[in-house]
């Protein structure tokens, strides 16, 4: 191979020893299921997996990027040559391995992983088709599995950076809602689309590195659980489903996310929209106070819905309660129907029931909550969980 090792001591020293520990760790844990598995080599392209192992988020190029991580043995990121300045100091966790565009690295990659026949082979599950295809012509007595049967359920239990960082996250979300409640963002006679744009632009201003999305659906479009918000004037006595978030970092690393929503009320709420608010926070609340470690993610889905089922609202509520939330939006547990896992600490995750009347109105009431070491659900959002009227 024609290019170059640099090796662990060229770039050694600047990233933060804790953080390098937290990673070296589940390196280890990863390293540990990779043996339950029986995979030989985890190959890390785009996605989560990359960040959360690594600190390095690779840019979605059409150049290959891939982490070589085998079972035993040191692991090796192959990195277009020009994206290897950005590539976080690692302190000796991985070697680099730039390619120049005169180069294939498939090759490289081919020479990392050895022509052993019996491989089993774990590739990111967001690695570009051809990536998947170049690799399997190459290696065609392999065989390969997704990286998420690996990385999944140990990503889905936070360390304690991670729990921080998603805490700090949801700080900065309640801080956008609690000025959105108190009325600091103007609704009657905005667009949801000026409204969005305000969110979002507050969501940066209070430490977030960008915005993932910014929902905001009134009236008749808050019945739609994942509006994109456009040119509908926002009206009185309408419900508005705010349902936001972003990336945030502490560290300068990969960032981790918020997801907040909040439906407020533009004047005084008719008793069928009170009733229905009432059902939904009595559905999170609960929901909530059920996600204990030891149940499972289901169990919780079914408390939610068994509150809004008994007072006839459960086919209004067409979503399941909730998503695990970490480096991505949306990633395991997920509280749905089916999912048997069982919570433990360090599950995080959202607890969002809605109940949406098609082409009248919808709400959504949704925290981010994580199962603290005793066991016991630690809501990360704390902004006030009542219809509040916004009469601005
Ligand atoms: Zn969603
Ligand atoms: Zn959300
Ligand atoms: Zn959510």
């Amino acid at each position: 191979m024609s290019a170059a090792l640099i090796g662990d001591g060229e770039r050694a020293g600047s990233a933060a020893v804790a953080a390098t520990a937290a990673l070296a760790a589940r390196v280890g844990r990863v390293r540990g299921r990779m043996e339950e598995l029986g995979v030989d080599v985890l190959l890390l392209s785009h996605g989560a997996d990359l960040p959360w192992l690594t600190g390095y988020r690779a840019m979605p190029l059409e150049r290959l990027t891939l982490l070589v991580l085998p079972v035993s043995g040191d692991p090796v990121l192959v990195v277009p040559g020009l994206e290897a300045p950005r590539v976080a100091d690692a302190n000796g966790l991985f070697d680099l391995l730039p390619w120049s565009d005169a180069e294939d690295p498939i090759d490289l990659v081919v020479n990392l992983v050895g022509q052993s026949s019996a491989a089993r082979l774990a590739l990111s599950d967001r690695a570009w088709a051809t990536t998947a295809f170049a690799l399997q012509r190459r290696l065609p007595a392999a065989e390969w599995v997704e990286a998420s049967r690996v990385t999944s359920p140990l990503r889905a239990i936070k360390d304690d950076h991670e729990v921080a960082a998603l805490r700090a996250a949801g700080a900065a979300a309640d801080r956008v809602a609690d000025v959105l409640q108190s009325g600091g963002i103007p609704m009657i006679g905005r667009t949801e689309a000026e409204v969005s744009a305000r969110i979002g632009s507050m969501l940066i201003s209070e430490g977030h590195s960008n915005v993932n999305f910014a929902i905001v659906g009134s009236g008749p479009n808050a019945a739609s659980p994942h509006h994109e918000p456009g040119e509908r004037v926002i009206g009185r006595e309408e419900t508005v489903v705010c349902d936001f978030g972003g990336t945030l970092s502490l560290d300068g690393g990969p960032g981790y996310c918020s997801d907040i929503t909040r439906t407020v009320v533009t004047g005084t709420p008719t008793a069928e929209v009170a009733q229905c608010y009432a059902v939904l926070r009595e559905a999170q609340h609960a929901a909530v106070a059920a996600a204990v470690a030891g149940v499972t993610a289901e169990s919780v889905d079914r408390v939610a819905r068994d509150v809004i089922d008994s007072a006839d609202y459960g086919h209004l509520f067409v979503h399941r309660t909730g998503h695990g939330i970490g480096i991505e939006e949306h990633e395991d547990p997920y509280l749905v129907v089916g999912n048997e896992t069982v919570l433990v600490p360090g599950h995080a995750f959202s607890v969002e029931p809605g109940i949406y009347q098609p082409g009248r109105f919808g709400m959504r009431l949704e925290d981010i909550v994580v199962i603290g070491a005793d066991g016991q659900p630690e809501s990360l959002n704390n902004a006030d969980h009542g219809l509040v009227v916004v009469d601005v």
